[in-house]
């Protein structure tokens, strides 16, 4: 770990930023950077980060609830069997993001998640096969599959489910928990860290 933490920001913006904040610190705490298993956490991380594009991450946090209640509570199966009535029904929510390109993108990203799923078991198998990645290999591959998978959406969705180490400062204490709860990061040998799976120096953007 010591070879590891020297190539990473001892703080970043986020972890300065969220702390104590009523909706980045919860999530900053106990959910950014952290391994998550489950197929509708993963499908829910994301549709938010879908969504999040080009708006800011606070927003999607205020509407978590109205996009869980929207997304069948993130059941993969049900949304993967949206189709233009739901479409038209969601976009007359105030509850989430009412934009059609992402709903529609949200339901062919379930459909996709279907079949990986099926492939590989559970989501969490099929990110752990390809783990480690760096950056630009997971960009690569989510880019194929995925509507709405732009480099930023990515970077986020890998980083936000500890696929990429720099998720925290080194002095967070969100970074010690991270570990102790398992981040796939932290299982990397320190001899294949370096540069190429660190992401650039953008860290998650703060939004008050
Ligand atoms: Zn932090």
């Amino acid at each position: 770990m010591k070879q590891l933490e020297a190539l990473l920001p001892a703080e970043t913006g986020y972890c300065r930023a969220a702390p104590g904040h009523p909706f980045h610190g919860p999530y900053h705490d106990d959910e950014y950077g952290f391994r998550v298993t489950g197929d509708a956490a993963i499908f829910e991380r994301l549709t938010l980060e879908v969504f999040q594009a080009g708006l800011s991450w606070l927003l999607c946090l205020k509407k978590r609830a109205g996009f869980s209640h929207a997304f069948a509570e993130f059941d993969i199966d049900r949304v993967a069997q949206f189709g233009e009535e739901e479409i038209r029904n969601l976009l007359t929510r105030p509850a989430i993001i009412r934009h059609r390109g992402k709903i529609e993108a949200t339901i062919h990203n379930a459909r996709q998640l279907q079949e990986l799923r099926g492939s590989h078991g559970s989501l969490v198998n099929w990110l752990d096969s390809n783990h480690p990645s760096s950056l630009a290999s997971w960009q690569k591959l989510m880019r194929k599959r995925f509507k709405f998978a732009g480099p930023e959406v990515v970077r986020e969705f890998v980083a936000s489910l500890g696929y990429l180490p720099d998720a925290h400062g080194t002095i967070c204490p969100a970074y010690h928990r991270a570990i102790d709860l398992g981040a796939p990061w932290a299982a990397i040998p320190a001899l294949c860290l370096g540069d190429h799976l660190l992401g650039d120096t953008l860290q998650k953007p703060v939004d008050q």
